[in-house]
């Protein structure tokens, strides 16, 4: 198929060309101009819109195999692509963990049949997620893990998260870190501060996070390896990545739309949705955590996207298991309270989104360039809506966002040049 969109912003994260032309044929961009005058199968008026090259999520629960009540492979990346992704991490929390090739070949080839999305599986850094075998990290890269983690979990012991670093350096493999104090949690379940009180509700300390955040940058200094910090958080967090890559060590790290759009005030309500690990903080965490964005301490936005049934979050905020949804707002969210206020700009939104993500994992993309894969995301930067329940594409609908008015919408999303989303069409 050929595609020719006219006259739309294209940005990259080194540049905008406005009023430009890009000309699509078969699964790659053939040529971005001004005033191409090729015909095409399909022509798209692009006059106020935006063309970013693809997102690419670091961090989701795709919840496949084995927990697909929630979410599922097909469900989690159609999803995805009406959130302009045209590839996404999962993570490996699902039954069973992703910690053999043959886990890693089903997710590969449910992604391949459903075709919405590239699916790049992080597998487990110990074997079934239980913090003391390490998993084979050869084998699993062979297999076609993009990186590993125990995310949903810390690696707490020192000794294994050590080893598992001396594997990773040996095979340049990338750890992706939840960090969480699991054993000093406790009973948490909100952010430990005023809002937890008025509510009567147990709260997550900031230092639950921070103290594994320096235990895991001192340790990747000492064995010498790229390491990378999931959902950063707090202010302390931003300040931990920020003073370690001054002195050199080679960490990054990625934040979700929640912790830059809303705080803990959320939770006064009550609602479920807005339990979330590591929690919703205060608005001085918020603002620290859109200084880091701004000023590139903060590589990524990741969504960490979370699926629940409607049933799990009906337990109430208390029992509820942690998580959001997150796909099909991370856009708008970034639009409404990043880029609308000023705090980045559109080269900021392809940086954040696509091009960082792909460095992070070492691959091509995240550009919009001629002679490179066709992964477009074409948006309307103005449009408003309200993030209403009947518009979810997600299995899940566990979001505190609904309701809301956003501004900021995903039109098209193109993966090799074909359209993975299409708003007019849906
Ligand atoms: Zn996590």
């Amino acid at each position: 198929m050929s595609i020719l969109i006219r006259n739309i912003t294209a940005v990259n994260a080194d540049g905008i060309q406005q009023n430009t032309d890009i000309y699509i044929e078969k699964d790659r961009i053939a040529e971005i101009a001004a005033g191409i005058s090729q015909t095409a199968e399909r022509v798209i008026d692009g006059t106020g819109l935006v063309a970013f090259p693809g997102f690419l999520d670091l961090h989701c629960h795709l919840r496949d195999p084995g927990l697909t009540y929630k979410e599922d492979i097909r469900s989690g990346t159609r999803a995805a692509a009406a959130g302009g992704y045209t590839a996404v991490c999962c993570m490996p929390n699902t039954k069973p963990v992703i910690d053999c090739a043959e886990v890693i070949r089903y997710v590969l080839r449910q992604a391949e049949e459903a075709g919405y999305a590239e699916v790049l599986p992080v597998a487990a850094i110990t074997r079934g997620m239980g913090g003391n075998e390490l998993t084979d990290f050869p084998a699993l890269l062979r297999a076609g893990a993009a990186a590993f983690s125990d995310d949903g979990l810390p690696v707490a012991k020192d000794e294994v998260i050590l080893a598992a670093m001396r594997q990773a350096k040996g095979c340049r493999a990338l750890l992706m870190l939840h960090e969480e104090d699991l054993k000093n949690r406790g009973q948490g379940i909100v952010h430990d501060g005023q809002n937890a009180k008025k509510a009567r509700l147990a709260g997550i300390p900031r230092a639950i996070e921070e103290d594994m955040t320096a235990r895991d940058i001192a340790f990747a200094e000492q064995v010498g390896i790229p390491i990378h910090i999931c959902h950063v958080s707090t202010a302390g967090s931003v300040q931990l990545v920020r003073d370690a890559k001054k002195r050199g060590v080679r960490v990054t790290c990625e934040t979700g739309p929640h912790y830059y759009s809303i705080t803990d005030a959320e939770i006064l309500d009550g609602n479920p949705n807005a339990k979330v690990n590591p929690p919703l903080r205060e608005e001085t965490d918020r603002e620290a955590v859109c200084r880091g964005l701004a000023d590139g301490t903060i590589d990524a936005i990741a969504t960490d996207h979370a699926p629940h049934s409607e049933e799990e979050k009906a337990m109430g905020i208390a029992k509820a298991p942690f998580g959001m949804i997150g796909f099909e707002t991370a856009f708008p969210l970034t639009v409404t309270h990043l880029f609308e206020s000023g705090i980045i700009g559109l080269t900021d939104i392809a940086r954040l989104l696509s091009k960082r993500p792909h460095e992070i994992l070492g691959r091509n993309g995240g550009e919009l360039k001629k002679n490179t894969a066709a992964d477009i995301v074409i948006c309307d930067m103005n449009e408003k809506f309200v993030y209403n329940k009947d518009s979810v594409v997600s299995k899940a609908r566990n979001s505190p966002f609904l309701g809301m008015e956003l501004k900021g919408r995903v039109c098209y999303t193109i993966r090799k040049g074909n359209f993975t989303y299409d708003r007019q069409a849906d």
